[in-house]
């Protein structure tokens, strides 16, 4: 399946924000089609939140100037807002057009906001009140860490902190050292304090990355990973879900991979059986074999005695298979009345001697029959053999499957009951 664009982008260092170099990057950058279309999305949805809290802000503004007396100047706060909905109104219209927004874009639109909090404060207030600007520009740098992932928060934090010097030193009524003493606690408590927050946030995140990942290897059918709950320090929600998760991964593993009828391994199961078998076998250089069964006339079973009766036999078949092979086989039902089998570190003469004998087993076995006084059914099997070692060769599972149908077909042909092991002769034979 489709991952979910991914906004946030490895890890950040500050001095990577901002340089001449990052910038070149990030207008270099490859075009990421799911970001750059989610985060228009984002921006989209975020306008008319903007143009609110611009018009928002500024009513409070103006509601302090006329009834408590503030010292702001109507016009020029009436000014930056309209500035500020107009700017984000047209990049809003902008990205939705072209549907895309680019890192840079993203960069902008936030700065926007940051020069809001400021221009606002700036206007609104006196030099002893400045740092009210970086508590709007917490709000933005947090939205943009939920909403555009950790670098553009960093960007954010390196902006607004600029700002905030900027406007300490500049400040022509605010020229007392205390003053600045003051102002630079105030911004080293909000640097500490957006640092936690962004540095936790993003612990979050990687720890629910871990878990969606977990179930995107499971919608797959590969339930190997678990969550790890010991890196978890102080256990929590996340920790619950992951928990969670390791639970029913048992249960999600045998309903996905298992044959409900036989309990053996189905054919997705036996797929990642044989992968796993064949990457074994090509680092230990052993080979393996593969059977492949298909009871005969299987049919007329269903046909004499009933479908639910046919059931019983499969299920008493796939028994005896499991019962038959060696701990590390694998058997499979792989189709309806057909089964597969895979015996690792065996050759070919092995197989066929373990094949043989299967063919045997089966054809002495009693099947209960469907009411006590019945007499026993009576069952024969095909199986095609075939051996080899993989060689790293990557289409090592297809071919061997393939080669063990080939001689299954043949086996089928020359009057059922009995082995056939695959060789390059087999195959000529079946084209004719
Ligand atoms: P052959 O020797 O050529 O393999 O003959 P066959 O009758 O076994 O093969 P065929 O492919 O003609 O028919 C397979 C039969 O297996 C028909 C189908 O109803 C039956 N079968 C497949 N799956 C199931 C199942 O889950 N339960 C039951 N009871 N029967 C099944
Ligand atoms: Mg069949
Ligand atoms: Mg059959």
């Amino acid at each position: 399946m489709t991952p979910p664009p991914s906004i946030d982008r490895g890890s950040v260092t500050l001095s990577r924000l901002f340089t001449p170099r990052s910038i070149a990057r990030m207008a270099a950058a490859p075009h990421d089609a799911g970001r750059d279309a989610a985060a228009a999305a984002v921006l989209v949805a975020q306008a008319r939140s903007r143009i609110v809290i611009a018009l928002g802000v500024t009513v409070v503004q103006l509601a302090m100037v006329f009834w408590l007396g503030g010292s702001a100047t109507p016009a020029i706060l009436l000014g930056i807002a309209l500035a500020y909905a107009a700017f984000s109104g047209v990049l809003a219209i902008g990205v939705g057009r072209l549907e895309r927004a680019t890192p840079a874009v993203v960069t902008l639109a936030l700065a926007g906001d940051i020069a809001f909090s400021f221009a606002m404060t700036v206007a609104g207030t006196t030099a002893v009140h400045y740092e009210r600007a970086l508590f709007g520009a917490m709000i933005v740098i947090h939205l943009a860490n939920v909403y555009f992932g950790r670098r553009q928060a960093w960007r954010m934090v390196v902006l607004s902190f600029a700002a905030y010097l900027l406007l300490m030193f500049a400040a022509p009524d605010r020229l007392t050292a205390l003053d600045r003493v003051e102002d630079l606690w105030t911004l080293l408590i909000g640097a500490a304090g957006t640092t936690i927050v962004i540095v936790n946030a993003g612990h979050v995140r990687r720890r629910l990355r871990a878990i969606v990942t977990l179930f995107e290897r499971a919608e797959e059918g590969d339930f190997s990973g678990e969550y790890d709950e010991e890196a978890d320090v102080r256990p929590d929600a996340i920790t619950r879900v992951g928990r969670a998760y390791n639970r029913v991964r048992m249960h999600l593993a045998s309903m996905v991979l298992t044959d409900p009828l036989t309990g053996c391994l189905n054919r997705r199961g036996f797929e990642q059986a044989l992968a796993r078998a064949a990457a074994r076998s090509s680092r230990s250089g052993s080979e393996l074999a593969l059977l492949a069964l298909d009871l005969d006339h299987f049919k007329q079973i269903n046909d004499t005695h009933g479908h639910l009766v046919g059931d019983e036999v499969l299920r008493a078949a796939g028994a005896l298979l499991n019962q038959a092979c060696r701990a590390g086989d694998v058997v499979a039902r792989t189709g309806g009345e057909e089964f597969t089998m895979l015996l690792p570190d065996t050759d070919a003469a092995g197989a066929f001697q373990f094949a043989s004998r299967l063919c045997d087993i089966v054809r002495g076995h009693s099947f209960p029959p469907p009411v006590p006084w019945a007499p026993a059914i009576r069952l024969t099997t095909s199986i095609g053999v075939v051996a080899g070692a993989p060689e790293s060769r990557d289409d090592f599972a297809a071919m061997i499957s393939a080669r063990a149908d080939t001689a299954l077909y043949v086996a089928k042909r020359s009057g059922r009951d009995r082995a056939r092991a695959w060789s390059p002769d087999l195959s000529a034979a079946e084209q004719l």
